[in-house]
């Protein structure tokens, strides 16, 4: 399967923005440009119970769609964090709340590096996992 490959800076914000927040779930999307640029776009977790599910505040799906129409960029990946789990879908994302076109990138900030964050496939069988691979 072919990785999934991010910027080590990428992958650093992510992990140093699920850290600040152990409380709750943090949620956001990512995008990438045809020069492979890629923008965190952080979102609000709206969910009713945003210490074990997200949902993304619809605002920043809109500012997504908007620069995304403008600049040729792509939505990548969708991403959220497991304050207290492993990076492995949970039920309530087993559930429906996967997005089947683009990466699912999960960050479980106590978990020891290699499987801090591990991205995901929403396919007809279920989520697979994409081999995630840093770059610099
Ligand atoms: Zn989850």
């Amino acid at each position: 399967m072919v990785p999934l490959i991010l910027a080590s800076k990428t992958i650093a914000e992510l992990r140093a923005a699920a850290r600040k927040t152990p409380s709750i779930e943090i949620c956001g999307l990512i995008t990438r440009t045809p020069q492979n640029k890629d923008r965190i776009f952080p979102a609000e977790n709206v969910h009713p119970e945003p210490t074990r599910a997200f949902e993304l505040c619809p605002r920043a799906q809109i500012d997504v769609f908007k620069y995304t129409r403008h600049s040729g960029a792509r939505l990548l990946a969708v991403y959220h964090s497991h304050p207290y789990g492993l990076a492995v879908p949970s039920s309530a994302d087993r559930a429906g709340l996967g997005y089947p076109k683009v990466h699912t990138l999960i960050i479980a900030p106590n978990q020891p590096v290699p499987y801090m964050i591990r991205a995901w496939r929403l396919t007809s069988d279920g989520f697979i996992e994409t081999p995630l691979q840093s770059s610099d």
